[in-house]
């Protein structure tokens, strides 16, 4: 069985980065309204997500670090309406398999929390604490017991840029949730449901982007287009700051950035690329949906719709306000 798991981690967690993502998809799949990402070290050495979401019922806490174990069903429509991919039960007993983890979490049926201590997924210590409802899940020492996945990740920085790239764009997509980003101790961000959109977009983006974004917006039967563009003045070159959401999943989609691209041709040099923020409203019947759900490539059924609107929106856009 725990060799099992350990080959099974290998698929679900490639490196710290995916282990964020899965916590936080854990959170946001729990009703969470409040999230909190905690990394030490690029995740090498912390890994911590508190939510305060519906926690785990003290009966279920070590079935839930068992492999296919899943309290969710979902359907493969559902993944594109949500960020979620916790539907096969994988993650936990994949984690727990290659660190050792402390998870923290009262049910709101359980008078009294729990707290677990497990090392790749031996139970070491299990008692009941005093705790708000929720759950607080550590993962340290990730990887500690396969050697060859140890050397295999990245500096602490490098592995810090990739988590915060994801948590920046889970708090963007899910704009119902408070999300508070701490880096090697240092607040990143916070974000609050009731900030707006561009709120959010300059707590998370601040150091890439500078005040002045122009909003877009357009709403056709088939096609909801909103968010914000850059200025063509402050345009800068880093595709890496396309970012778009298709029914609030973050995406990457050449059609886009091509439609982009044609949309600022004539009014920026060659080789800049515009920043932009976008939100796609879409039927999710005119996406393909039979993709695997880790990726963030997507194919819609009429390209050409898509890069017409989105060419018609930023040009407006841009039109009205820059010229
Ligand atoms: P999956 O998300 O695919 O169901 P996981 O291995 O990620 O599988 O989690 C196993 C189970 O543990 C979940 O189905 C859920 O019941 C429970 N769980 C995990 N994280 C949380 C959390 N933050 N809050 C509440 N329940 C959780
Ligand atoms: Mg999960």
């Amino acid at each position: 069985r725990e060799t099992a798991n350990k080959i099974a981690a290998g698929e679900v967690v490639e490196r710290p980065l995916s282990v964020v993502k899965e916590l936080i998809e854990n959170a946001i799949d729990a009703n969470s309204t409040s999230i909190t990402v905690e990394i030490v070290n690029g995740g090498k050495s912390l890994i911590r997500v508190t939510d305060n979401g519906d926690g785990i019922n003290k009966d279920d806490i070590l079935i839930a670090f068992e492999r296919h174990a899943t309290s969710k069903i979902r359907k493969a429509e559902d993944i594109y309406k949500t960020n979620s991919l916790g539907f096969r039960g994988e993650a936990l007993a994949s984690i727990g398999s290659v660190s050792n983890i402390v998870l923290v979490t009262r049910n709101s049926e359980d008078k009294i929390g729990t707290k677990l201590t497990l090392s790749a997924n031996k139970v070491v210590d299990k008692t009941n604490v005093g705790f708000n409802r929720g759950t607080t899940i550590s993962v340290m020492d990730l990887f500690f017991n396969t050697p060859a996945r140890e050397k295999f990740m990245k500096s602490s920085s490098s592995e810090t840029a990739a988590i915060s790239d994801i948590v920046n764009k889970l708090a963007l997509s899910n704009k119902n949730i408070d999300f508070k980003y701490i880096v090697d101790k240092k607040n990143m961000f916070i974000t609050k449901k009731e900030n707006s959109l561009i709120e959010s977009i300059f707590s998370i983006y601040s150091r890439e982007i500078s005040k002045n974004m122009i909003e877009i917006y357009s709403d056709t039967n088939s096609l909801k287009i909103s968010g914000y563009i850059s200025n063509v003045k402050l345009t800068k070159a880093n595709r890496k700051m396309q970012i778009v959401f298709v029914n609030g999943r973050y995406i990457k989609s050449k059609e886009i950035s091509e439609a982009l691209r044609i949309s600022y041709k004539t009014m920026i040099p060659s080789g800049r690329h515009p920043l932009c923020f976008i939100f796609i409203e879409i039927n999710p019947s005119e996406i393909d949906v039979n993709i695997h759900p880790s990726k963030t490539e997507i194919k819609f059924n009429d390209d050409g719709l898509i890069k017409q609107e989105i060419y018609k929106t930023v040009r407006k856009a841009l039109l009205e306000n820059d010229l």
